[in-house]
């Protein structure tokens, strides 16, 4: 045996990896995996070049616990390493790297820990978890087996072993504040998270499997069983697959493998594979999505050659793809490096945008190929597309070719299909097309049966950041003008058509706008005669658009004015061609006169969900009065 001292300069550099360290100890089985598996496909390759004359056969890695003596293993039938190696690679490479590890970040303050922590250790993060570490390990060369060990100062001992079966077995005396890492839920549950699509079959433990039942058994006969080895992981997911090799149900299948909790199906895939100018291969899914953009991001997993490294993969994506799952694989994504870095990184940029093409590209030929079912999933979808188209500038462009917009009835419509349809009916003084839009089908209610009755196209527009978008879509086409259903631009459009003639006297409208200036509150209504069709509501109440929309911007963030919010200014518009409004006229007490325009008023806030609290019990109880 002899002994020797780890080529080190810093005095005792263990304590310092297990504090830095310290949210991600967990780290340390997947590193050693990790090296288990590259000895293991180290061999594969050496066998199948005929540079190692034994057999590959068909190797596992195995982790064990061992309770009672406070011991994990992890064994592998890989290359293993001779004396020489051990001490070159451990004593002196691997540790160095470490070394200059800790040296780069240890004054950080573990702000950026999230992705520096996740590569870089490798086989020294055992002492994370290990007040001892021992290394049995054979060679595929025809030398003796070696056994090293070192109990976490920088001294080592080296002596020959009587392992005869190549590779090498790690033993980590588990150190007294690491004892979870003894509970063998704990460790599946690692190897589930880091380890579960890893190419090397990982074997923890052995489990029952039911056989059938050997032919002319009774009905009673209990089926036999047998003791498998309980393989935890899947070495050949879909994402390493080419895409010809899969079928729909395929996709599927993995879905459900990556979500096990998920009972809901994905509505398509787009499976990633490109190895120019980058190395990436990946499958993400678009889900079904809510308008709740916050409770479905970080779910796709980011691996590095089939080991998981994190699923938050901010940075790499485009922040509006995060809301779809799935797994992105790519050795080409540097991880060492904090995300600021992250993100100005040249071949990340390139990954982020050769994403952001593969998606488009699968939603233009889903619209191209089949119109129908993409027509039936744009709900489910639309969120993304419009986030995306407004956070993107290529995906906005992009998807002109599938943007789709919904008409109220159900109707999908393009951009160039809309149009075409209110070229001649809905243009405003200004020769815009004015596209009409609803943000609520029972809260504009009225609104749009208005409308819908003059004959107007309305478009269905309910996500939460429509504002934006809308804005963002006026100003890519200058002749376009958004305008909700209850907003005050409409009137441009009614009063055209009516080419209104008023049934009310100069003099008349002048006495009936001074009552009602007086009775309805200026701060809040700013009164408006017009001479609109004789069926439609007396009193009409919209906002106008301008300040509706900044209001909303302000609400979902972005908007043009900093801090404070706009006050509510709406538009009473008073139908001057409705029979009430006559009445209220010739009404001769004021009393009565100001009780009609209060309850007239009332009745126009609630179509517009307008009357609340207070005013609405008082509304409701004047009412009863009057039925009375
Ligand atoms: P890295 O894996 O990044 O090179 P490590 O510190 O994890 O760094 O390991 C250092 C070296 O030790 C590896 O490059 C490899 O040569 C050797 N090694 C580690 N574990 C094993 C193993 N299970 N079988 C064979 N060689 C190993």
């Amino acid at each position: 045996m002899s002994k020797g001292t780890i080529n080190v300069a810093v005095e005792n550099i263990f304590p310092l990896i297990k504090k830095f360290l310290y949210s991600d100890h967990e780290i340390f089985l997947r590193e050693l995996i990790s090296n288990a598996t590259d000895a293991t496909l180290k061999l594969k390759h050496l066998t199948g070049i005929g540079e190692a004359k034994v057999e590959y056969g068909n190797p596992l890695i195995e982790v064990k616990v061992d309770k009672e003596k406070k011991q994990l293993h992890i064994t592998d039938q890989g290359i293993g390493m001779t004396q020489e190696e051990v001490e070159k690679y451990i004593n002196e490479i691997a540790f160095s790297g470490a070394e200059e590890f800790l040296e780069k970040y240890k004054d950080k303050d573990g702000k950026d820990a999230g992705i520096i922590g996740h590569f870089g250790l490798g086989f020294y993060s055992a002492f994370m978890v290990a007040k001892k570490v021992e290394i049995i390990t054979k060679s595929y060369k025809d030398e003796p087996a070696t056994h090293w060990a070192c109990d976490g100062s920088p001294e080592y001992t080296i002596k020959k072993s009587k392992k005869t079966e190549r590779g090498t077995e790690i033993i980590l005396h588990i150190a007294d504040d690491s004892t979870e890492f003894l509970e063998e839920s704990r460790i599946r549950e690692l190897l589930v998270k880091y380890n579960k699509f890893m190419p090397v079959p990982i074997k923890f433990g052995t489990k029952t499997e039911t056989l059938p039942k050997p032919e002319g058994a009774k009905e009673e006969d209990k089926a036999p069983t047998k003791e498998v080895d309980n393989i935890i992981n899947n070495p050949n997911p879909a994402w390493t697959k080419l895409p010809t090799d899969l079928e729909e149900e395929d996709y599927k299948k993995f879905y459900r493998e990556l979500y096990p909790m998920q009972f809901e199906e994905p509505l398509f895939n787009i499976h990633l594979n490109v190895d120019y100018p980058f190395n990436l291969t990946g499958i993400l899914y678009f889900p079904k999505l809510t308008n709740d953009m916050s409770i479905q991001k970080d779910k796709i997993q980011l691996y590095q050659n089939q080991v998981f490294v994190t699923d938050n993969v901010e940075g790499i994506v485009p922040e509006f793809l995060t809301m779809l799952r799935g797994v992105i694989d790519s050795p080409d994504i540097p991880l060492n490096v904090s995300r600021s870095y992250l993100q100005a990184d040249g071949a990340v940029k390139k990954i982020s945008s050769y994403i952001t093409r593969k998606v488009a590209d699968k939603l233009k030929s889903l619209f191209n190929n089949n119109r129908e079912d993409f027509e039936q999933k744009w709900n489910d979808i639309k969120i993304v597309i419009e986030y995306g188209m407004l956070t993107e500038e290529k995906f906005f462009e992009k998807a002109q070719d599938f943007m789709l917009y919904p008409t109220v009835d159900d109707s999908y419509l393009t951009l160039e299909e809309l149009k075409e349809k209110i070229k001649d009916a809905q243009t405003d003084k200004d020769e815009k097309l004015v596209v009409l839009y609803a943000s609520n089908k029972q809260e504009q209610h009225a609104y749009i049966e208005a409308a819908k009755e003059k004959g107007y196209e309305v478009l269905l527009l309910d996500s939460p950041i429509i504002s934006h978008l809308i804005q963002r879509l006026e100003s890519a086409n200058e002749k376009l003008a958004f305008v909700r259903v209850d907003s005050d631009h409409i009137d441009n459009l009614i009063k055209k058509e009516e080419e209104a003639i008023s049934k009310l006297s100069e003099e008349e409208k002048e006495s009936l706008q001074t009552f009602l200036t007086e009775v309805i509150p200026a701060e809040k209504f700013s009164v408006q005669l017009e001479p609109l069709n004789s069926k439609a509501n007396p009193f009409i109440i919209t906002e106008p658009e301008f300040m509706r929309r900044m209001k909303e911007m302000q609400q979902t963030g972005g908007g043009m004015f900093g801090m404070g919010s706009m006050p509510e200014m709406y538009n009473l518009v008073v139908n001057t061609n409705h029979e009430l409004v006559s009445e209220i006229l010739n009404t001769k007490t004021k009393k009565k006169k100001e009780r009609l325009v209060n309850q007239a008023l009332d009745l126009a806030k609630l179509s517009k969900n307008l009357l609340k609290g207070e005013d609405l019990t008082a509304f409701i109880k004047r009412s009863y009065e009057m039925i009375k």
